[in-house]
C-alpha cells in the first residue's frame, strides 16, 4: 500500500474559506478595536449562549485561563476531587491556584469520574470537586450534583470536549455552578485558541469578566486581583465564521464516526465509547480501546498507523496523576485508579476531523481490520 500523503493526524482544525474571513477583519482594522471586550467579542457572547442553549458565557484567551478564573471566582480552596484521565490542563489548573487535587477512579463504560468513588474521596478539606465530560461524553451530572449538594460541594466542569453538546434535549452545559469550553485549534469548534467560562446567572458573569480583565470594574475601581484572560478581537471574529459552519461540520464528524462504528464494532477484541442514547454528541473524538486479547497491542497498532504517516493519539496514555508533579499524590497511587490505568494502556484514538478524506479513512480502518486477524 502506498502511504498516504500528508501526513494524517489525529485531527486538524477546522478552517473556513479565508475569503469569508477577509471582510471580519477589515472591520477590525477600520475601527482599529484589537480586544477589551470589543463588537465580534459581544456578539460572539450572544451568539454562542444563543447557539449553545446557556444563559450567559464569557469569553476567554484561551480554556486553561477559563479553568483558572473558574476556582478563583468560586473561591475554592484545600482539595478539589478529580479525574486523573484528563489533559494536564484540568489538574494543573488546580495547582496554579494552589489547590490539591485528589484523583478519583473512573467508570470505564464512560471515562468520567465514577460517582461511586467520589464520596470516599472527601475530607474536611474538600470544597469542590471537577469532573471531566471526556471525549464529549456526559458525566453522570445528577449524581454528582447529588453529592455535591449533600456536601456542600461547588462543581465545576471541564467540559473542553463537550461543544453542543445534549442531554435530554438540554445543554448539557447548563450543569454545576460553572462549566469551561476550550476554542483551541484542536478541539471541535475553535478560534484559533479560545475557551469560555458558562455562567448560570448575570451576576456570576460579572463577577468573572472583572476577573478576565485584571480586576477592573471601571476606570478607577480594581474589586479583585484579576488576570488577563481576554479574548481578542481577531479570535472573536473567528468565532462567528466558525459558529455559520459549525452543524455542518459536526454533521461530517458524524458520518465519519458512523463509518469507523461500522466496522470496528464487529471486531470482538476492540471496544468502542459507549453513547448514552439520550445524549446529542459533538463526535469530538473517536477512541477505540484494544483489549489484551486482541492479536496485537494498542501500541502494536499504534505503531503500524504510523508507519503508514498516520498519526493516532493515545488520549489519555500518560495519565495525569503520573506526572511528576502529582505522582507523590496519595490518590494518584495507581492501585487506586485501576480503571483509569487500564484504559490509559487500552485507548488510542483515531483520525477524526471534517476534512478526513474517505480513502484515507479506509486506510486506517484497513490497518486496523488486519491488526485483528
Ligand atoms: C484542551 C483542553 C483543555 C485546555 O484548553 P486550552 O484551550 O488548550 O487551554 C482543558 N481540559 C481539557 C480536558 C482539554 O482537552
Amino acid at each position: 500500500m502506498t502511504p498516504p500523503s500528508p501526513p494524517i493526524t489525529v485531527t486538524q482544525p477546522y478552517l473556513p474559506p479565508l475569503e469569508e474571513f477577509i471582510p471580519y477583519l477589515e472591520q477590525i482594522w477600520e475601527s482599529k478595536r484589537l480586544t477589551n471586550g470589543g463588537p465580534f467579542h459581544q456578539q460572539l457572547e450572544t451568539e454562542l449562549a444563543r447557539y449553545l442553549g446557556v444563559d450567559h458565557l464569557s469569553l476567554f484567551a484561551n480554556g486553561t485561563l477559563a479553568l483558572v478564573t473558574a476556582l478563583q471566582a468560586l473561591r475554592i480552596t484545600g482539595e478539589v476531587i478529580t479525574t486523573p484521565y484528563t489533559f494536564a490542563a484540568t489538574a494543573h489548573s488546580l495547582l496554579w491556584n494552589n489547590i490539591k487535587p485528589v484523583f478519583v477512579d473512573i467508570d470505564p463504560h464512560t471515562c468520567n469520574l465514577d460517582p461511586d468513588r467520589i464520596e470516599e474521596a472527601i475530607t474536611p478539606a474538600t470544597t469542590a470537586i471537577l469532573p471531566v465530560h471526556c471525549y464529549g461524553i456526559p458525566c453522570d451530572v445528577e449524581r454528582i450534583e447529588r453529592i455535591a449538594d449533600t456536601y456542600g460541594l461547588k462543581v465545576i466542569y471541564d467540559a473542553a470536549h463537550a461543544f453542543g453538546v445534549r442531554q435530554d434535549g438540554e445543554s448539557i452545559l447548563r450543569h454545576g455552578d460553572l462549566s469551561i469550553l476550550s476554542f483551541h485549534a484542536t478541539k471541535v469548534f475553535n478560534t484559533f485558541e479560545g475557551g469560555a467560562i458558562i455562567c448560570p446567572d448575570a451576576k456570576i458573569k460579572q463577577r468573572i469578566d472583572y476577573l478576565k480583565n485584571f480586576g477592573f470594574a471601571d476606570e478607577v475601581t480594581v474589586v479583585a486581583p484579576g488576570i488577563n484572560g481576554k479574548m481578542n478581537e481577531v479570535q472573536a471574529a473567528m468565532g462567528l465564521l466558525q459558529l455559520r459552519h459549525i452543524d455542518e461540520a459536526m454533521n461530517t464528524r458524524a458520518v465519519i464516526y458512523q463509518r469507523y462504528r461500522e466496522v470496528l464494532q464487529d471486531i470482538p477484541t476492540l471496544k468502542l465509547i459507549t453513547l448514552p442514547d439520550d445524549i446529542v454528541w459533538n463526535h469530538a473524538y473517536c477512541p477505540i480501546f484494544v483489549d489484551r486479547a486482541h492479536p496485537v497491542s494498542r501500541n502494536r497498532i499504534y505503531d503500524q498507523l504510523k508507519e503508514h504517516d498516520i498519526h493516532a493519539r493515545r488520549y489519555f496514555y500518560p495519565l495525569l496523576s503520573a506526572f511528576p508533579m502529582y505522582r507523590g499524590l496519595p490518590s494518584a497511587n495507581p492501585t487506586r485508579l485501576p480503571n483509569a490505568h487500564r484504559l490509559a494502556q487500552q485507548v488510542l484514538c483515531l483520525p477524526l476531523y471534517p476534512t478526513l478524506e474517505k480513502t484515507e479513512q479506509m486506510t486506517i480502518i484497513d490497518i486496523i481490520r488486519r491488526s485483528a486477524q
